[in-house]
């Protein structure tokens, strides 16, 4: 009887001790970010993409949000989308005028036009009037093809191939760069390409694009420029910026 409750209590405290530390396990084989990018999930929720029509549509949205606010890019697309039934062959043949005058609540809104328009005209004369064809091409050709447009960098690119293409890239915006820095995913000096392989060598391919997605809201949100809301910030614990506003 005696034996039996020693096993007992021994047998009570080894799963005890056991469980414990195959939780620390866990805990500890779970990377940071991802335990950043659960925290903000559920601090803001699922957070949908904007989805365009086609991949041209997409690519041509993402330049006109080059140096604008969500809220002009909107109305400049929308203006675009009133006057013309977007497509490539469409905005090829567009007047400079005309595309000038649907840009112009957003930055750069005459070197836009003209971008557009001979980005358009490019993939008429030479891709055959669409951009679909890239989602069938390997992640690195086609975003080193996209590269090869005027005025369509690494930003622009990653956006097309993520969003529309579905690809593992993590777009790099000037939210997501500010974020990134202050959780020590780069130095002061840290370039795109150096923030995107640290944060993806850390989220898992399927992850990405809602993790770019998070990225931006809180960035938006709470990890502002100036005066972040760091009283409020539900990863202020995994966050080691010197200059947290709490
Ligand atoms: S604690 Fe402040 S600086 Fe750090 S992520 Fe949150 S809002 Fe940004």
């Amino acid at each position: 009887m005696r034996l039996s409750n020693r096993f007992l209590s021994f047998y009570l405290s080894f799963t005890i001790v056991f469980g414990w530390l195959v939780g620390w396990l866990v805990v500890l084989s779970v990377s940071r970010m991802e335990r950043i990018l659960h925290k903000l999930s559920s601090y803001y929720g699922k957070v949908d993409p904007w989805k365009g029509r086609s991949a041209f549509e997409v690519l041509l949205r993402t330049v006109i949000s080059q140096n604008t606010s969500d809220v002009n890019t909107d109305r400049a697309f929308a203006r675009l989308s009133e006057k013309f039934n977007i497509s490539a062959k469409v905005i090829s043949k567009a007047k400079i005028s005309e595309l000038e005058a649907c840009l112009e609540v957003g930055g750069l809104y005459k070197q836009k036009s003209k971008r557009l328009k001979k980005i358009a005209q490019t993939i008429v004369e030479d891709f055959g009037g669409d951009l679909e064809f890239l989602g069938d091409l390997p992640v690195e050709e086609a975003r080193t093809l996209l590269l090869n447009f005027e005025g369509v960098g690494e930003k622009t690119a990653d956006v097309l191939l993520s969003f529309y293409f579905n690809k593992p890239k993590i777009a790099i915006d000037t939210h997501i760069f500010r974020v990134a820095k202050r959780l020590s995913y780069g130095g002061k000096r840290a370039k795109y390409s150096e923030i995107q392989s640290k944060l993806e060598a850390e989220i898992a391919e399927e992850q990405r694009l809602q993790a770019h997605l998070l990225l931006i809201t809180h960035g938006r949100s709470l990890c502002t420029a100036r005066k972040p809301k760091c009283y409020n910030c539900p990863i202020v614990d995994e966050c080691p910026y010197k200059d947290k506003n709490l």
